[in-house]
């Protein structure tokens, strides 16, 4: 029997873990985050991460900033919240404008408040199998979901398509680091599916609809779907086809209510996390 991961259910529990901890905090945690320009996918996001901060008891800013601004504009509001004792999480939201170097940005965010984990300081640890500040959100709300059905991947094969620094590579040396047997496919992989049919555990990362079909999965494999696609009826939907492959497989996340909500959720635990290591609470 297949079973349907449910991430709106994995998340609700863990945002009700974070309301209940930021409850007896003295020091309520903070979020800065800021956009740049006037794209209508990031506005929608950051006001999502507005409204979960604040149903959660953290106190969050977004700091909106022209599409003309300078990188170096950028750099110096990046400088003063590093600087300001009462910002404990910095999230710059992407894509950036064409002018702005986005790694130049990354790279002056302070790791200690790297809420995204995408500092290279960051990558790094986790690149050596170390302890990063927080972890990237879309890997670690993975991972959640992967403890919470108990599916362990040690000496599991983990077959990842897509090499995104926001979810492929991370998601690898997440798994690697916990001694699963990892592959990572992209748009260069010749053969994809000879491939993903040794999987135990498939993570479709691409942007890509129904690219993942029946015949690419093995029989009770575990599928994790991250894509975020609209089909052709304008129905939000995955990198797999869902109805399909469904019929196979052991686990499954659904798109939406699989990885998505986890990915906010791991964001608000981060943003906590951050406060605790600032104020020095365990
Ligand atoms: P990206 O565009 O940065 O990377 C896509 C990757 O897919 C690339 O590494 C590319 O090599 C690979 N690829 C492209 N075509 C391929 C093909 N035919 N076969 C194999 N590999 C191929 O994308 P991203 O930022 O990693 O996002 C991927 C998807 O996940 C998008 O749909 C995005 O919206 C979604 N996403 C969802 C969440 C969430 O919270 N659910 C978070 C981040 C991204």
């Amino acid at each position: 029997m297949t079973k349907i991961i449910d991430g709106k259910l994995v998340s609700q529990k863990i945002l009700e873990n974070i309301a209940d901890e930021i409850l007896f905090l003295e020091k309520k945690p903070s979020l800065a985050v800021i956009i740049v320009g006037e794209d209508p996918a990031s506005k929608i996001y950051v006001n999502l991460k507005k409204k979960k901060a604040t149903e959660l008891g953290i106190n969050s800013t977004v700091i909106e900033m022209h599409e003309t601004t300078t990188e170096e504009s950028l750099l110096n509001k990046i400088e003063e919240l590093n600087n300001d004792e009462k910002t404990n999480a910095i999230l710059v939201q992407l894509p950036l404008p064409k002018h702005i170097n986005t790694t130049a940005v990354i790279e002056k965010i302070n790791p200690k408040k790297d809420v995204d984990c995408f500092h290279p300081y960051n990558v790094g640890k986790i690149a050596t199998n170390n302890k990063p500040y927080v972890y990237p959100c879309t890997p670690k709300g993975i991972l959640s979901l992967l403890e919470y059905y108990d599916i362990n991947p040690e000496g599991k094969k983990v077959v990842i398509i897509g090499r995104s620094n926001i979810v492929g590579r991370p998601i690898a040396l997440m798994l690697l680091n916990k001694n699963a047997t990892v592959t990572i496919c992209h748009s260069k992989t010749k053969n994809l599916e000879e491939i993903t049919q040794t999987a135990d555990i498939l993570i479709a990362a691409v942007g890509k609809t129904k690219l993942v079909t029946e015949n690419m999965v093995k029989t009770g494999a575990v599928v994790i779907d991250v894509g975020m696609n609209r089909d052709e009826n304008g129905k939000l939907c995955g990198d797999v086809d869902f109805s399909n492959v469904k019929e196979k497989v052991s686990f499954i996340t659904p798109v939406p209510g699989g990885v998505g909500p986890m990915t906010i959720c791991t964001l608000m635990h981060n943003t906590l996390e951050l406060a605790k290591q600032q104020n020095a609470i365990n």
